[in-house]
């Protein structure tokens, strides 16, 4: 199968020296590509700004901001099987950019923000071929919002999980996910470190996309 697979944050520009990000590691989605290519799979990784080795046998596209990302999921789409957005993009960019650095002032300064694209929401969900994969990350409420996110952005899967703990999700090296189907099924992964997960995740990810295809023939 073909992969494409997105990581890491992005970066949304302020001025020439300050952006807005977030503490995605990068961590998850590597994994999830390391998977892949050893389970024989082909992997585009789309990764936003991260400190972590580079995968041998991965075409990377490397990428900043929101927009950048949205230009590489589309173009990278037109031949995939499966897309995995496990990226934390930005919600919001700065409705704004200075060209120049902003000076301090001895005053109260407010930054106005607008809403980023939605990559997932922008893809055609009707007659879609691959498969689309999603990630929420939750402090509350884990599973009613990731609930909303599947049927909301068209996604056949939502990998949810709660980045309220350090011993899980965002930066650390474990994660305990729960997979929601569009079926109404779902499945829990216990704590277990990212690359045991992936593993899972990936094996979820092919047998999902075989069943897919063989009720359509
Ligand atoms: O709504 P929220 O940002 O929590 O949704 C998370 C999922 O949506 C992730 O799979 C993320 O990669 C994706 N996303 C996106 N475009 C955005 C923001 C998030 O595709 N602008």
């Amino acid at each position: 199968m073909r992969f494409v697979i997105t990581a890491g944050p992005t970066r949304e520009p302020i001025d020439p020296v300050r952006y807005i990000s977030n503490r995605s590691s990068g961590k998850m989605g590597y994994a999830i590509a390391k998977a892949a290519l050893e389970a024989g799979h082909d992997v585009v990784l789309i990764s936003g700004p991260v400190h972590l080795d580079p995968l041998r046998d991965v075409h990377v596209i490397p990428i900043l901001t929101s927009d950048e990302m949205y230009n590489a999921v589309h173009r990278a789409v037109r031949d995939c099987d499966a897309l995995v957005m496990c990226a934390a993009v930005a919600d919001y960019k700065p409705r704004k950019v200075s060209a120049t650095k902003i000076k301090k002032r001895d005053a109260h300064f407010s930054l106005e923000l607008t809403l980023t694209r939605d990559i997932l929401g922008s893809l055609q969900s009707k007659g879609r071929q691959f498969l689309v994969v999603g990630f929420a990350a939750e402090t509350n409420d884990v599973e009613a919002n990731a609930q909303k996110k599947l049927h909301a952005k068209h996604c056949d899967i939502i990998v949810a999980n709660d980045v309220s703990s350090a011993a899980s999700g965002m930066e650390s090296d474990q994660n305990e996910v729960t997979i929601l189907f569009r079926s109404g099924e779902t499945k829990k992964i216990s704590r277990a470190p990212k690359k045991i997960i992936a593993r899972e995740l990936v094996k979820i990810f092919s047998n999902t996309r075989e069943k897919r295809l063989t009720k359509k023939m």
